[in-house]
């Protein structure tokens, strides 16, 4: 009978018996591991790089731990189990992630689709550095109509071979959706016609593993940014992606290259975060919602941008009930007053903290166009919805009614 997530995150990737017996998997600070003997040295490297390395448990056959260590190795066992995959591959930190994901299946002159908005520092990796190697995204303006995919699709192909799908749902900040099994079905089209499968990556750091599994409907890649409601607490940085043995086993060979591999604390760390995941996010879910629901009541805020809000009856939603088993508890909201307002409500509370990033137990808000989208042009920041009006919210595990007051006390003051 297979077991639940809520259960394989307490356990799976780590077996007491091959380590003393020690209930909690202890921390190997290592940098190298010693061989038996010239011959075990041999046979060692033999199945790091000439086979898929199959784990043979009596020896699992470490070497240096910028290839492999066994406190990553636990973390990313774990993790293919809740994605639902046959292996995962963790680094250090979630762009480092989407690096090698970009390198390890992208060539010179490729194109890329993407779902619009995608986050900062992908979009960052698509415009801004990609395109030196010759590489161009194509954005998809309706991740929801399979005509405007196919669409965006077909002026990618016109210009190159089409290397990777990137797909962002519930995108940040619009709580966009995009169809997964829709998106994955015409990369499989485009693939029979142009002889190469591109590869689909969805990013599912904003639900996580208990609210989405990208890999069920027809993804190829899972990545998640593990720094976020994964670790949970604010107080480290990962990432990881899931996904099929063959592309997992070539990006662990590159993090090898690029010498992005996840250290063993963090690892250690991340292992057991991930054991409370499931309790964090649905909390923080409990309380998004409340806080959602508070602020759509409140006369100085215009508008909510709450993925739990999606029209009933609307393709989004038929795609969302679906595809995600919670709403998350990362949102944006905005306000009537302009800058100025928005900076002295912010500036007024005394619980919530601000700064960027989100998904750690403590309640986060930030004023995007100020802060996240610095950097990014005005007109861009405006086609996805973020003006001097706009707030985001991470919301934590913090009691709700705490959460609620000083919201009201800081709306109410504007
Ligand atoms: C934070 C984030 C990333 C990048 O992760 P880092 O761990 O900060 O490198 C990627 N995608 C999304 C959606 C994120 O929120």
């Amino acid at each position: 009978m297979p077991l639940h997530r809520n259960t394989l995150t307490v356990a799976a990737g780590y077996d007491a018996a091959e380590h003393h017996g020690a209930i909690k998997p202890p921390l190997y600070a290592t940098s190298t591991f010693a061989y038996q003997s010239a011959q075990h040295a041999k046979d060692v490297h033999d199945r790091y790089f000439r086979t898929a390395p199959a784990k043979d448990k009596a020896d699992p056959a470490y070497i240096y731990a910028r290839l492999d260590h066994p406190n990553m190795a636990m973390l990313q066992a774990r993790l293919a189990q809740l994605d639902g995959a046959e292996d995962a591959a963790v680094f250090n930190c979630g762009m480092a992630t989407i690096n090698a994901v970009t390198q390890a299946f992208l060539r010179p002159n490729d194109s890329v689709l993407h779902t619009k908005p995608i986050y900062g520092g992908t979009d960052g990796l698509l415009y801004s550095h990609l395109t030196q190697f010759g590489i161009t995204p194509f954005a998809i303006t309706d991740a929801l109509d399979a005509d405007a995919i196919r669409s965006a699709a077909q002026a990618a192909c016109a210009h190159g071979r089409l290397g990777l799908v990137m797909v962002e749902t519930p995108a940040n900040p619009t709580s966009g959706i995009a169809d997964i099994a829709l998106i994955s079905g015409i990369a499989a089209e485009i693939g029979a016609r142009q002889r190469h499968k591109p590869l689909v990556m969805v990013d599912n750091t904003f639900l996580g593993p208990f609210q989405q599994n990208p890999l069920a409907h027809g993804a190829d890649l899972c990545m998640t940014s593990l720094t976020k409601y994964a670790g949970g607490h604010s107080d480290l940085l990962a990432g990881g992606v899931s996904g099929a043995a063959g592309p997992i086993h070539t990006l662990k060979q590159l993090r090898t290259l690029l010498g992005s591999h996840l250290d063993a604390h963090t690892s250690w760390m991340v292992l057991r975060s991930l054991e409370t995941m499931h309790l964090r996010t649905e909390r923080a879910g409990q309380n998004a919602r409340a806080i959602a629901e508070f602020l759509r009541t409140h006369p100085a805020v215009a508008s909510v941008n709450y993925v739990g809000f999606v029209e009933p009856g609307s393709r989004a939603n038929t795609v969302f009930s679906r595809q995600c088993r919670g709403a998350g508890s990362t949102f944006t909201f905005k306000i009537h007053a302009g800058e100025a307002a928005a900076f002295r409500m912010l500036d007024r509370l005394r619980v919530l903290h601000m700064a960027v990033s989100l998904g750690g137990t403590e309640t986060l808000i930030c004023h995007p166009a100020t802060t996240t989208h610095f950097n990014v042009p005005a007109a861009r920041r405006l086609d996805v919805g973020i003006d001097e009006n706009s707030l985001r919210i991470s919301v934590g595990i913090e009691h709700v009614g705490d959460l609620i007051d000083d919201l009201r006390q800081a709306l109410d003051a504007i």
